[in-house]
């Protein structure tokens, strides 16, 4: 134990946002020190990945979408579960080795947010690929504790307090109270699936078929999920699905705010369906706490407004909500001696 401690005067301590979509490290004392798309590049049909390891993070977002026929790019956590072992492992592993460098002998502490939908064989997995990257200890803690933590909510009291995580693959709903998710929901809708509504909207409205990577370019410059401002429109190119042949339309604000409510509705759902599992003593609490928003989701303009209508509850957004798990994960480790053991948190079994 002491010993442990004394090494971390020596060593990086890092914490990992092992995201849906973009994977974020920060080192104790340092911050966030690497910031990238949770992408692989592999050999199609296989699992090598590409340029001796490195086509990772960054580098395999550009090859996406327009790759040669013999490469393809994986996003192995897409869903909120390890799609591929041996892909996660090559990424957590490159992530880890990127920032842990050479610069010093000691290995790392490395304490990483995980969705909170994972099993156990693969929170397993996570531990190995971690240990295998050179990780000294390995300590997991759920994305929805990470995010409380990091948009600054008092975890460890006696106070019921809701977190909502809209990510790109999954949206992870919870209620924390003493240091522990009292009730919780991982829903497998959020930002991938505002993306796809708008694709599958350009292709029933226009019959035009639009990229994926163009759709949420849309999302982020005129969607919304209520109205708030004024309405704009969009030039959007793509490939007419008769003729085949490149062409443009104009699309509304309004337009996509209506192709944006299905999935936005089953947000909602979680959130309601969570509110109604809470121990009736935890949901008055929420009455005063309400609900704090984090993930790159929470940016949806009025996402906050149509949340607030549906529940009733004082709705806020955290502070630079892209970061907020990562901001978590750091906070966790300046208190990781007096939370390890309190505060729900996995740690690996072996002992440095
Ligand atoms: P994850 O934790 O699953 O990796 P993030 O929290 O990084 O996900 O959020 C990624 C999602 O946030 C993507 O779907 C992305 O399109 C979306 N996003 C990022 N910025 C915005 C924005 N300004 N408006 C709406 N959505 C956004
Ligand atoms: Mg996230």
């Amino acid at each position: 134990m002491f010993f442990d401690s004394f090494l971390g005067w020596f060593s990086l301590d890092m914490g990992i946002d092992l995201g849906t979509c973009n994977t974020l490290v920060c080192v104790r004392g340092q911050g966030i020190v690497l910031n990238e798309p949770s992408v692989v590049a592999v050999r199609k049909g296989t699992n090598i990945v590409l340029n001796n390891g490195n086509a990772v993070g960054l580098m395999a977002k550009e090859m996406l979408g327009k790759t040669p026929g013999s490469i393809t790019a994986i996003r192995p956590l897409k869903d909120g579960v390890i799609s591929d072992f041996e892909i996660t492992e090559a990424m957590l592993t490159y992530f880890i080795r990127r920032v842990h460098g050479r610069r010093t002998l000691v290995r790392p502490r490395v304490l990483i947010a995980i969705p909170s939908g994972i099993t156990a064989v693969e929170k397993q997995a996570v531990f190995q690929s971690a240990l295998q990257a050179e990780a000294r200890k390995v300590y997991l803690v759920e994305e929805p504790m990470a995010a409380a933590i990091g948009a600054g909510l008092p975890i460890t009291e006696a106070t019921g307090n809701m977190i909502v995580d809209i990510g790109g693959g999954t949206t992870e709903v919870a209620i924390i109270s003493l240091a522990d998710m009292a009730v919780s929901e991982s829903i497998r809708t959020a930002g991938d699936n505002f993306d796809e509504a708008i694709v599958n909207h350009m292709k029933k409205t226009y019959n035009l078929m639009v990229g994926e990577q163009f759709a949420e370019r849309i999302k982020i410059d005129i969607g919304s999920a209520a109205a708030v401002g004024p309405e704009v429109t969009m030039e959007v190119r793509g490939r007419d699905m008769i003729s085949g042949l490149p062409r443009k339309c104009v699309v509304t604000s309004e337009e996509i705010r209506e192709a944006l409510q299905e999935p936005i509705g089953k947000i909602i759902d979680a959130i309601t369906h969570t509110l109604e599992r809470a121990e009736p003593e935890l949901a008055a609490d929420l009455v005063e706490t309400g609900i704090m928003l984090a993930g790159g989701g929470s940016l949806l303009r009025g996402i906050d407004k149509v949340i607030h209508q549906a529940t009733g509850l004082p709705v806020r957004i955290a502070e630079d909500p892209l970061t907020c798990v990562a901001r978590g994960t750091s906070v966790f480790l300046e208190n990781l001696e007096s939370w390890k053991d309190s505060v729900a948190v996995h740690s690996d079994a072996e002992e440095s």
